[in-house]
C-alpha cells in the first residue's frame, strides 16, 4: 500500500512537470478560493471578458447572437450587463452544434463528451485541453476539501463505462497512477453487495465517492448486516440531490462526514461542500453561476432559481449562460472556513429510481443515462418499470423513430441489464416533469427487496 501511494505521488509530480498549464491551474485555484469575495469577482469578470471577446471573434453562434442583440463584448463587465446575453438551453446546444465550435481549434485535440442531463435530454459537445486542466485542478481542490491528499486511497462506486478504466492493463495503470479502485454499481445484486463490502474492507479507502443512491444502498446493507468500513474518513456524494435523511443515514453508518458535490458533464464541478458544511461553495473562479426566474431575471429574497452557468475555461465550445435544468438557491451567508467563494444550495435536480431486474440485479438510473449518451437519434428519454419484468422506454426522437436505435437499446438492455425484460417502446412529442417539478429519468413501480 505505501509503495502504491508513493507511486501515485510521483505520478502527480510528473504530471505537474509535464503539463505546466495544469500545474498553473492547480496553483491558481488553490490560491483564489481564499481571496476576498470582491477580489474573486474581479478575477471572474476579467476571465469572462477574455472568453466573451474570444467567442465573438471565433464562435459564429455567439458572433451572430451578439450582433442580433447589439451586444459589444467589451461593454459586459458586471452581472447587470451580462444579463443582456440570452441564455443557452440544451435545445439550443443541440440545434447549434457546429456553430458553437470555435473556428480556431484542431478537432484532433478536442475531447467529445456526452450527457444524459438532468432532464433526460442527451447532448453531445466538445471540451478543449484548457478546460480539462482547469477541471482536473478543480477536482483536486474539491478532494482537498474532503481532507484528501495525493496518494491517499480512493474508492469509487460508479458506472462501468466511459468514465472508468476498461480492461486489466488499464485498471492496473489507473490503480498505480491514482491509487484508486472502481466498483461497478450498474450491476449490483444482493451477492455483489457482500463482495463489494469485502473489497472495500480489503482496500481500506480513506475517501469513498459515489452516486447518492448507491451510497444510500450500501449504507442500508452495512446497517442490516452490522458491518463497517472503518478506513473511510470522508465521503463525496454526487449526481443526485442529497436529502437530509440520506445524509444522516450515510454519516451515521460510515461515522464520517459527507461532502456533497454538484456538477455536470457539460461544465464540470460547479459547487462543493467544505469542512464547515454551511452549504455548497460555488467554484465561481472557474464556473460563474446565476440563479434565474423562468422569465430570465435574477431571483431575489432567498428564492430558488434555474441554475445558469458560464464556464470560464472551455474556449473550444463555450457554454455561456447555460441552463443545467436544475434548481438552486443562492446564499448570502459567509462560510467560517475563510474561503471567499459564495455559497448555494441545490434544491432540485435529477432524480432516478433504481430498477430491480427480474433476475435480482439492481440497475442504477445512471445505467440508462450512460446507455443513451451516444444515440444521436434520441432527443429525450424516460424509462419506466411497470412490473418486475416489464420496461416501458419512452423516447422523444430527434427526427423520426429509428429502428436501428431501438434494436441497439433492446439488445444492450437484455445483455447488460437482464434478458428477461419485456421491453416496450413508446414514441412521444415531449416528456413532462413529474408533479413535484422534478424530472425522473427512471421510474419504478416495483418495490425494492432489500
Ligand atoms: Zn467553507
Amino acid at each position: 500500500m505505501p509503495l502504491i501511494s508513493t507511486i501515485a505521488k510521483v505520478h502527480r509530480w510528473a504530471l505537474y512537470t509535464k503539463h505546466p498549464l495544469f500545474a498553473r491551474a492547480v496553483a491558481e485555484l488553490d490560491a483564489t478560493q481564499w481571496y476576498e469575495p470582491e477580489r474573486i469577482q474581479k478575477r471572474v469578470w476579467s476571465r469572462m471578458q477574455s472568453l466573451l471577446a474570444y467567442a465573438y471573434k471565433h464562435v459564429s453562434y455567439y458572433r451572430q447572437l451578439f450582433q442580433e442583440q447589439h451586444i459589444c463584448p467589451q461593454d459586459i463587465r458586471n452581472p447587470e450587463t451580462f444579463q443582456h446575453i440570452p441564455v443557452l438551453t440544451k435545445r439550443l446546444v443541440r440545434e447549434n452544434q457546429k456553430s458553437l465550435l470555435s473556428d480556431q481549434i484542431d478537432m484532433a485535440k478536442l475531447i467529445q463528451n456526452y450527457t444524459g442531463g438532468s432532464t433526460g435530454e442527451r447532448l453531445a459537445f466538445y471540451q478543449d485541453q484548457n478546460y480539462w486542466f482547469y477541471n482536473a485542478a478543480d477536482k483536486a481542490r474539491c478532494f482537498a476539501m474532503c481532507g484528501y491528499t495525493i496518494g491517499d486511497r480512493v474508492a469509487y462506486l460508479w458506472g462501468a463505462d466511459y468514465d472508468t478504466p476498461q480492461g486489466k492493463m488499464a485498471t492496473l495503470r489507473d490503480r498505480l497512477t491514482y491509487n484508486r479502485i472502481w466498483i461497478n454499481v450498474f450491476d449490483l445484486d444482493k451477492s455483489k453487495f457482500e463482495l463489494t463490502v469485502e473489497r472495500l474492507q480489503r482496500f481500506c479507502p480513506t475517501l469513498l465517492i459515489g452516486y447518492v443512491s448507491s451510497l444510500t444502498m450500501l449504507a442500508r446493507y452495512l446497517q442490516k448486516h452490522r458491518l463497517t468500513i472503518p478506513s473511510v474518513h470522508a465521503i463525496e456524494s454526487s449526481a443526485e440531490v442529497l436529502t437530509l435523511s440520506n445524509r444522516k443515514l450515510i454519516e451515521n453508518t460510515f461515522v464520517c462526514q459527507v461532502f456533497d458535490r454538484y456538477g455536470c458533464r457539460e461544465v464540470g464541478n460547479i459547487a462543493h461542500e467544505c469542512e464547515e458544511h454551511t452549504g455548497l461553495h460555488i467554484l465561481a473562479d472557474n464556473n460563474h453561476v446565476e440563479f434565474l426566474t423562468a422569465a430570465g431575471q435574477p431571483v431575489t429574497g432567498g428564492n430558488m432559481g434555474l441554475i445558469t452557468v458560464t464556464n470560464l475555461s472551455n474556449y473550444a465550445f463555450p457554454f455561456i449562460r447555460y441552463q443545467t435544468g436544475d434548481l438552486g438557491r443562492p446564499s448570502d451567508r459567509i462560510c467560517s472556513c475563510g474561503r471567499g467563494l459564495p455559497l448555494m444550495e441545490v434544491v432540485e435536480g435529477r432524480t432516478s429510481d433504481i430498477i430491480l431486474a427480474p433476475g435480482g440485479k439492481l440497475l442504477h438510473g445512471e445505467f440508462f443515462t450512460h446507455l443513451f449518451y451516444k444515440l444521436d437519434a434520441v432527443r429525450q428519454f424516460q424509462v419506466m418499470q411497470t412490473s418486475r419484468t416489464r420496461l416501458l422506454v419512452r423516447i422523444v426522437w430527434d427526427n423520426h423513430p429509428d429502428a436501428a436505435t431501438i434494436a441497439f437499446l433492446e439488445k444492450t438492455i437484455h445483455e447488460h441489464g437482464d434478458p428477461q425484460f419485456e421491453i416496450q417502446f413508446e414514441s412521444l412529442d415531449r416528456i413532462d416533469k413529474s408533479a413535484s417539478g422534478k424530472f425522473r429519468f427512471t421510474i419504478s413501480e416495483v418495490p425494492l427487496e432489500f
